[in-house]
């Protein structure tokens, strides 16, 4: 697939960035929330950017910790990942205006998961036609906002705490 207008995916191919590195593990780059398009980290589940969207506004919903299987994971680790799965639909909801989504896992190379080590949701909002768009220019993703902009539009609500009806604090 070829990605249209993506000036965000040269930077990262001039970074340094290893291939082996897991995206949604910080390592030494704790304090680089912004560079790594994060959202929103909790102590058990983390909100990210998808770098390489299907459309604007697809993001990446993990356990902070890094496993595999979804079986791995504790009670209130899956808890709280679905809480942020809903607190993640319920933004994008307000800031983009979408008419639907496909929230799903790829567990497993086999099945499509890029980055197969740590588990993770992706949320991809989708608007009534889209599909059709897409399918008119083939292989080809349109990605009309810039990644960062984006990132800068939904970051405001997701560091409000209420952002769920009934409110978590
Ligand atoms: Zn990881």
């Amino acid at each position: 697939m070829k990605v249209l207008w993506a000036p965000w995916r040269m930077e990262y191919i001039l970074s340094d960035q290893k291939a082996e590195e897991c995206i949604f593990c910080p390592g030494d780059n704790r304090d680089m929330d912004r560079s790594r398009l994060i959202l929103q980290a909790g102590d058990l589940s983390m909100v990210m950017m998808n770098r390489f969207p299907y459309i604007n506004g697809h993001l990446l919903v993990a356990p902070v910790r890094h496993v595999r299987e979804l079986a791995s994971l504790s009670q209130d680790e899956r808890a709280d990942l679905l809480t942020m799965v809903t607190r993640s639909v319920e933004i994008l909801k307000k800031v983009m205006n979408p008419e639907g989504f496909n929230v799903g896992m790829n567990l497993g190379k086999v099945a499509g998961a890029g980055v197969e080590a740590h588990m993770h949701f992706h949320i991809v909002p989708r608007w009534n036609g889209d599909n059709n768009y897409m399918t008119v220019l083939g292989e080809v993703r349109v990605i009309p906002e810039h990644i960062e902009e984006t990132y800068h539009r939904l970051l405001p609500y997701f560091k409000e705490v209420n952002i769920l009806d009934g409110g978590e604090e």
